[in-house]
């Protein structure tokens, strides 16, 4: 494929990333993305000497009638690998709430080109869809765990979830669905104290854990610079414990710092994006569960791509705007300085 067949931006990034949001809804409530349990208020609470500032984003499910329907993302999905997408994530929300959506796996499996078809869930439901999702072909599975404590679980997820999502842990390694990757958001004061237990369990179970640093995209817009606990803190205290040796990045986009554990058992990932960013590298961008395509994490602008499916572009013309919409992928994002301003979405609305 020549280059003029790419998504490329303005900075030279050649995108071969596509985060694919499926459904806005979730069955959790995690303190740093929603934040709406009494929980979270009390953990804020604690922390705030002032009320938030911008405002907490009023949370605005969906439409039905706005979210993408299996054909319209399969399109979407063929069009971005006929430009060099290469990865597809399937997020939400929690995915596994779309119904169905072993069909879409089977759908998205199946189109040429396509080298990587992952998915995050909160694994609260995985038992239910693990065969099915396998069958269909699904190749990878990311958990989000980040604690081993049932009070402190509940207390961030606002569900009582940990032995289903442990349960989920296991059967994705049985499955086959290798490697089995597990995120962890590291929150100051709330599981920091469970750095080195979820590492120990990572490296019994042979697991890739990823600690990833807390963002400003919770829906209360709570967040503060101090809850972060940067990763090379978190690394200095898995060094202290194990000897960990660095593993090469198997490409140079990869947001994460990767270490293996003694013994080549499971592996550690820091994802910096606060205290280091590794934006120059980005190749990602992001399709909402109600058709937009967003260029970062961070942006404050979407580019409607629902009403183009929904219209009567053709695939050449639905490329040529996505090309334009690529060419202006932010350079960078500006967390912690003065002009940040926060995305109008949550995390659980943008794609994580
Ligand atoms: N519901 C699924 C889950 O939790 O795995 C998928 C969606 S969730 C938005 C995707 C990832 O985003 C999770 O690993 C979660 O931990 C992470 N995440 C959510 N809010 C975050 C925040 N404010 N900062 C850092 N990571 C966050
Ligand atoms: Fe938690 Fe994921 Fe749901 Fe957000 S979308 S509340 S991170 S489970």
């Amino acid at each position: 494929m020549t280059d003029a067949g790419l998504l490329i931006d303005s900075q030279g990034r050649v995108l071969r990333d596509l985060r694919v949001s499926i459904t806005d809804r979730c069955n959790f409530r995690c303190l740093y993305c929603l934040p709406e349990t009494e929980a979270a208020h009390n953990f804020y609470r604690g922390h705030w000497a002032h009320l938030p500032n911008p405002a907490p984003i009023v949370q605005q499910w969906v439409p039905r009638a706005h979210i993408l329907s299996f054909e319209e993302i399969e399109r979407f999905i063929r069009l971005a690998v006929s430009l060099g997408i290469q990865k597809v994530r399937l997020t939400g929300g929690e995915p596994l709430l779309r119904h169905d959506v072993e069909n879409l796996v089977s759908r998205i499996a199946r189109i040429p080109g396509l080298t990587d078809l992952a998915m995050t869930s909160n694994g609260f439901l995985f038992p239910q869809k693990a065969r099915a999702l396998r069958a269909a072909g699904l190749r990878r599975v990311s958990f989000s765990l980040d604690s081993l404590a049932r009070d402190n679980f509940r207390k961030i997820t606002g569900r009582d979830g940990l032995d289903e999502v442990l349960a989920s842990i296991n059967l994705a390694q049985e499955l086959g669905l290798h490697p089995v990757k597990v995120n962890a958001v590291v929150i100051r004061g709330l599981n920091d104290h469970e750095i080195e237990a979820l590492a120990d369990f990572a490296h019994e179970r042979s697991l890739c854990l990823r600690f990833i640093e807390f963002m400003p995209l919770d829906s209360a817009r709570a967040w503060l610079k101090e809850l972060v606990v940067p990763g090379r803190e978190v690394l200095a205290r898995l060094q202290a414990r194990f000897d960990l040796q660095p593993v090469p990045a198997d490409n140079p986009s990869s947001t994460a710092k990767r270490w293996a554990f003694p013994g080549g058992r499971g592996e550690l990932g820091i994802i910096a994006p606060v205290s280091e960013p590794f934006c120059g590298h980005c190749n990602r961008i992001r399709l909402t569960a109600d058709g937009k395509i967003r260029t970062c994490l961070f942006s404050v602008t979407e580019h409607d791509l629902r009403s183009r499916l929904r219209g009567t572009a053709a695939d050449e013309e639905i490329a040529g705007w996505l090309k334009s919409v690529v060419w202006q992928k932010e350079a960078r994002h500006h967390i912690g300085e003065p002009d940040f301003v926060p995305p109008p979405r949550s995390m659980s609305c943008i794609g994580g």
